[in-house]
């Protein structure tokens, strides 16, 4: 399905992004497991892909610094000749209510999970335009549609992901290239584990399907927007929510 296209997964050391790289690869494509702070994890999901027969590499890059994000894109486009799949999966938290939220917590979430998918959609663009076919695949959250308390940051990330995602599928459309989003509910995962069993309780009463979702099953839809079975689809924000 994915064969002879290169991805790039952002935050792929770990939990929804591993998950992602390894089900584009399983799907055919060579996949760039991008990380940030864990080398040993990435590394591991790279050998992961290899073991299992697929092509994979893993490359550092803090995706919230512009510079590095042209030097990486730059890189990855130097070697492979093509980029057809970004995947902007990069997202940390830093909760906290709204009137003692710091500067510094704000200014994180902001910077790697909204600036982040700029920063990489603005390098990427340059290149599937150069080739007029792309698909790029912003994950959001259903934070950042409904809102939560305590999330005000990332409420705020999550909803720009989807201003972001819907502005630049009208501008890239034209040149054939697509922008979905995908907005996951409650998703086992490092994220996930930080909260108290009160609140993963609570949580779990509003999900018809009564329980967390699998990052697998968040890599399955986004290995569908990445690829052409979706050829029709652009501008849209997917809720892989379990019912909420
Ligand atoms: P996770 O387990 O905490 O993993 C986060 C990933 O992001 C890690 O691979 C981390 O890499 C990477 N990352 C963080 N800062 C980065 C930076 N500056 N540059 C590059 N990579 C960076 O989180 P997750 O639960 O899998 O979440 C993945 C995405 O789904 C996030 O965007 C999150 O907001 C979204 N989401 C999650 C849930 C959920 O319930 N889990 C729900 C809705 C949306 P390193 O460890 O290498 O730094």
């Amino acid at each position: 399905m994915l064969e002879g296209k290169v991805a790039i997964v952002t935050g792929a050391s770990r939990g929804i992004g591993a998950a992602i790289a390894k089900k584009l690869s399983k799907n055919g494509a060579t996949v760039i497991v991008n990380y940030c702070g864990s080398a040993e994890a990435a590394k591991k999901v790279e050998e992961e892909i290899i073991d299992c027969g697929g092509e994979a590499v893993a490359v550092k890059c803090d995706v919230s610094n512009y510079e590095e994000c042209k030097n990486f894109i730059d890189g990855i486009y130097k070697e492979y000749g093509q980029i057809d799949i970004l995947v902007n999966n990069a997202g940390v938290t830093r909760d906290g209510l709204l009137m003692g939220m710091s500067e510094e917590d704000f200014d994180t979430v902001i910077n790697t999970n909204l600036k982040g998918v700029f920063n990489c959609m603005r390098f990427v663009s340059r290149y599937m335009i150069k080739k007029k076919k792309g698909s790029i695949v912003n994950i959001s959250s259903v934070s950042g549609v409904i809102g939560n308390p305590g999330q005000a940051n990332y409420s705020a990330s999550k909803a720009g992901v989807i201003g972001i995602t819907k502005s630049a599928a009208k501008e890239l459309a034209p040149r054939s290239i697509r922008v979905n989003a995908v907005a996951p509910g409650f998703v086992e995962s490092d994220m996930t584990d930080k909260l108290s069993d009160e609140v993963k309780e609570k949580a779990k009463k509003v999900i018809s399907l009564g329980r967390f979702g699998k990052a697998e099953e968040i890599a399955s839809v986004v290995s569908f927007l990445a690829g052409d079975e979706s050829s029709y689809l652009t501008g849209q924000v997917l809720k892989v929510d379990g019912g909420m």
